[in-house]
């Protein structure tokens, strides 16, 4: 080390010590990121996750250009380098470097390889910089499993509920914000508003103490993990999945519309009415959703228009998924809490 880089040492050290006082994964990205272009010599720097069947599903692009950050989901296109980058590393496990000055480090997580870091750099980096890069990374393969595993639920490795309103936030924020994104061709567009409906649908699991009751809670424990996992299988990478209570399930699906919200959650109502549980055999979950707005500040009054919808599920005869907004529209939910507020006197 030169007399230099001793210098630098404190300013690294703090540095990476304001970043592990982070506790939120999506924060955690982009304070690394900020934090490398402050390092080193940087023209921008990206962060490409994947999902496990080799899709990309979020990337989070920072410039120094002119300080822009911009954040994409789904459809993701690869930039060319970047593919050629996936391939190599998946074949050879070795950090990508090319002659236009990129380097690209695989980011590992608590399940192996969870995307990739890469960076633009203005001119090759030096031996000290490389050992920076290396060993902010170690320390960041660690942190981020430990991130992870905290925002998950033991049992289904879902999200947990302590996460919920964390995330509801952020929804919030899309949703009053208008996003810019700049595809790899460099040309600005602009977010397709409608892209941008989430949709969140509560599950409760039908008669679920019959089935403590009938075949033990260690079955009934089979019965919420096989469910999370075919969780995982119907919806998409970056659908927000949570474990909410003891057997109830929320999902937030990022659609165009209604009708297509309608139709994936439909489609997983489905798939848990046809799976054949061990032992236990069907399963059937009621479900009511809402559609998250703008402006509508609290979390727990969306769960609430949800609830209100599963809860008149439950009362149709369970095994089905009502709309709240549909509900109300047609009269059906007031009606019902009207007889409630009566029956309360
Ligand atoms: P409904 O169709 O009205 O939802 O009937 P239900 O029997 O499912 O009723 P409810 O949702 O009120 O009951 C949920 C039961 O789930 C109560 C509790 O004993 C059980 N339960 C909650 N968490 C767990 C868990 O982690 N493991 C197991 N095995 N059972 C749980
Ligand atoms: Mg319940
Ligand atoms: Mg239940």
């Amino acid at each position: 080390m030169n007399s230099k880089s001793i210098e630098n040492t404190p300013l690294i050290l703090s540095k990476f010590a304001s970043l592990t006082a982070i506790r939120d994964i999506d924060a955690y990205e982009l304070s690394f990121l900020k934090t490398l272009t402050e390092l080193l010599k940087v023209k921008d720097i990206s962060i490409y996750k994947f999902n496990n069947i080799n899709t990309p599903y979020r990337l989070v692009h920072y410039s120094t250009k002119n300080a822009s950050i911009d954040i994409q989901v789904e459809n993701i296109k690869l930039p060319d380098e970047i593919k050629e980058a996936h391939e190599k590393i998946q074949a050879s496990g070795k950090i990508y470097k090319n002659k236009h000055n990129l380097i690209v480090y695989p980011i590992i997580g608590f399940k192996g390889n969870l995307g990739y870091l890469a960076i633009n750099l203005l001119k090759g980096l030096t031996e000290i910089e490389t050992k920076i890069i290396s060993s902010l990374l170690n320390i960041s393969h660690n942190y981020y499993s430990l991130l992870e595993e905290n925002q998950k639920d033991k049992l289904t490795g879902l999200l947990n509920r302590k996460t919920f309103d964390d995330n509801i936030s952020k929804i919030q924020d899309i949703l009053n914000t208008e996003h810019q994104f700049i595809d790899y061709e460099g040309k600005e567009k602009r977010a397709d508003k409608n892209i941008n409906q989430f949709w969140l649908a509560i599950f409760d699991i039908d008669h679920f103490k019959r089935i403590n009751d009938n075949f033990g809670h260690v079955y009934g424990d089979e019965v919420l993990l096989l469910l999370s996992q075919l969780m995982k299988k119907s919806f998409r990478a970056n659908d927000l999945l949570f474990r909410f209570g003891g057997e109830e399930f929320i999902s937030i699906v990022q659609v165009c519309n209604k009708e297509t919200a309608e139709q994936v959650l439909e489609r997983f109502r489905k798939t848990i009415e046809s799976f054949d549980f061990p032992q236990v055999g069907q399963v059937t979950i009621s479900s009511g959703v809402t559609q998250i707005m703008e402006k509508l500040g609290i979390a727990s009054d969306i769960v609430g228009r949800a609830d209100q919808a599963l809860y008149y599920a439950k009362e149709m005869g369970r095994n089905r998924l009502y709309f709240y907004e549909s509900l109300v529209n047609e009269g059906l939910l007031e009606g019902k809490i009207k007889e409630g507020d009566i029956e309360l006197f």
